[in-house]
């Protein structure tokens, strides 16, 4: 049996279009589809009030396309879109979303890594990627320049974005670094590329994002997000949202209503990236951009710039709801609505703010990497804590046993299978991962979900456990192979493997279960050990990949006859021990 949208939710205007880039979609088509034309700023700073209008952005990407031609020596038609991948490692600024659109504009791909990633992690993503150029921000640059000589990317070919004074800690561009302003000034002496000459269907085959997803197991990969991918989601989650959209605006003036949304969220981050970015611009509101999270500073944002949405995930929620005192210091009365999705949000914390901010409509979306986001989300009619929500305009849904056997009632728990044009097109250079993942039209989600009806009488999913071998740090991605193997190259470990376990902040963190090698002397405490496998980690690996969940010394690990790790007897006995506790 399968599962789609409740009635209240309107059909999609039109079929996502499969022969345009999503430049085109963003910039040449959303003029006509808000009122307020190019008169608002898609994009303005949050801590310097800095701001580009819908007309500024429109000119930058086309100079900067422009500038990237003449820099890099590309053609719009020339080779492939993997010939033009422009990897970007940086905090979120001004001209992330704008430097897409250029490398679409030229044919071209964006890789976007997440912006804590360590030098070892990024030059992953680089060289597995292809990547060809790199843009980064100040603060990151020295990591960006050691990631991008060991995967070959020269000097010269490393570029600056902008980011505000106050956040770049007085650094200056080194000098002959190129910026993107620099590349902009240049491309307005050039002339305008020729167009991409696509046939229809290539939108829906070529890749326009190249994101980082460790999928249902095994290390992160290159999920290739294609251009109507982009587009289906954006005009998916649009569509879902109208009903409520259109109240907000006043009967006699359509056009009176702009919607400010938080962009704090990383847009390396297929949320950020689709959710909040695109989604928002496409239909004419604003994204108030920040760098980086800081309570404080997020709240003085919200204040400054009237923020109407906030999008968020549950650690930052958790924060709030533990701060009450310090949001009573600022004037949120602009928002109306909180969107938390990428982790689950539990019923109690959602209550709790509830309780803080009585008026605000707490909503929670699910979504992955691999269906370029939004699946289903909860709406502001019918908001019911736990649920993931209804399902979008487009999408169908599945839920099936172990055993492959389509569920069909309410309540019985199976994995989530997915069929959407959000559907990604596949994991780079991965067939064994691609035929796992994607079977006969659907994304095998990893996820166990069950259907519920709302008092309202609509279907809700819910996302009630996760099957696959991935663990969640405050909604960012950690990988139990990726750890294990690490763990590996330490001396003192024989055999490993790694479970999440939950975490007040974090939501999850990670935590090893070790066989120690017979190489460790008797004199080393466990402690001892332990302290020198987490500093191991610590010194490679991104922060929120640390193992603070903890190590346990155990004698072996369970293993299926094939050699699989059977994590869900330690997750099992992790579970006993925290009870008996
Ligand atoms: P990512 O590709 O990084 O967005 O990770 C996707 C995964 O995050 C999903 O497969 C889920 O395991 C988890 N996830 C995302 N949203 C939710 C949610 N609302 N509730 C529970 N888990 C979620």
């Amino acid at each position: 049996m399968s599962f789609y949208p409740p009635s209240w939710v309107p059909e999609l205007p039109f079929d996502p279009p499969d022969s345009i880039t999503v430049a085109d979609f963003m910039l040449d088509e959303y003029h006509g589809r808000h009122p307020l034309g190019y008169a608002h700023a898609p994009f303005t700073c949050g801590l310097t009030g800095k701001t580009y209008s819908a007309l500024d952005v429109k000119d930058r990407v086309d100079y900067l396309a422009r500038g990237l031609a003449k820099e890099l020596g590309w053609h719009p038609n020339q080779g492939t879109e993997y010939d033009r991948v422009i990897a970007v490692f940086s905090v979120n600024t001004l001209d992330t979303l704008p430097l897409a659109w250029a490398t679409h504009r030229l044919g071209g791909i964006q890789s976007p890594a997440n912006a804590a990633y360590s030098m070892a992690e990024l030059e992953y993503q680089l060289t597995n990627a292809g990547a060809k150029a790199l843009f980064t921000c100040l603060p990151l640059l020295k990591t960006a320049q050691e990631a991008a000589k060991k995967a070959g990317i020269p000097d010269n070919r490393i570029y600056l974005l902008e980011v505000p004074e106050q956040f770049a800690g007085g650094q200056r561009p080194p000098s002959g670094m190129k910026t993107v302003d620099g590349l902009i000034r240049e491309g307005q002496e050039e002339p305008r590329l020729e167009a991409l000459n696509w046939a229809p269907g290539d939108g829906a085959k070529k890749t326009a994002f190249l994101c980082y997803s460790s999928g249902t197991s095994g290390l992160p990969k290159g999920v290739m997000i294609s251009h109507r991918n982009v587009i289906a989601n954006t005009l998916q989650y649009c569509t879902f949202e109208k009903p409520f959209r259109d109240k907000k605006r006043s009967p006699v003036n359509q056009s009176d209503y702009i919607e400010h949304a938080l962009g704090l969220l990383p847009m390396s981050h297929i949320y950020g990236l689709v959710v909040i970015c695109h989604v928002h611009v496409y239909r004419g509101d604003g994204v108030v951009v920040l760098p980086k999270f800081e309570l404080a500073t997020m709240l003085q944002s919200i204040q400054d710039h009237k923020i109407n949405s906030l999008f968020l995930v549950p650690p930052i929620i958790i924060m709030m709801t533990k701060n009450a005192k310090l949001l009573a210091k600022y004037d949120l009365s602009s928002v109306w609505t909180i969107f938390t999705g990428a982790a689950p949000l539990g019923e109690e914390t959602a209550e709790d703010l509830q309780k803080i901010f009585p008026s605000w409509s707490v909503r929670q979306g699910y979504g992955l990497t691999e269906t370029c986001t939004v699946v289903c989300a909860t709406s502001p009619d019918d908001v019911w804590f736990g649920s993931s929500g209804s399902i979008l305009p487009g999408i169908e849904c599945k839920i099936v046993s172990p055993e492959g056997k389509e569920l069909t009632g309410y309540d019985q728990p199976g994995e989530l299978l997915v069929k959407s044009p959000s559907v990604v097109i596949g994991y780079l250079k991965n067939e064994k991962a691609n035929q796992e993942t994607f079977q006969d039209g659907y994304m095998r989600t990893g996820d166990e979900a069950v259907v519920r009806k709302s008092p309202a009488g609509h279907e809700h999913i819910f996302i009630v456990d996760r099957i696959k071998e991935l663990i969640k740090v405050k909604g960012h991605q950690v990988a139990p192979a990726e750890l294990e193997a690490h763990l590996l190259t330490h001396p003192a470990v024989n055999d490993c493997a790694v479970i999440q376990v939950p975490d007040d902040a974090a939501g999850e963190v990670p935590k090893a279960f070790i066989v120690k090698s017979p190489s460790v002397g008797l004199e080393e405490s466990d402690l001892m050990t332990a302290r020198h496998i987490q500093k191991h980690v610590e010194r490679h690996k991104a922060r929120y990949k640390w193992i603070t969940g903890g190590i346990e010394f155990i004698d072996v690990i369970p293993k299926s006859p094939s050699g699989k790790i059977l994590r869900r007897f330690l997750r099992d006995k992790e579970k006993g021990s925290r009870r008996e506790k």
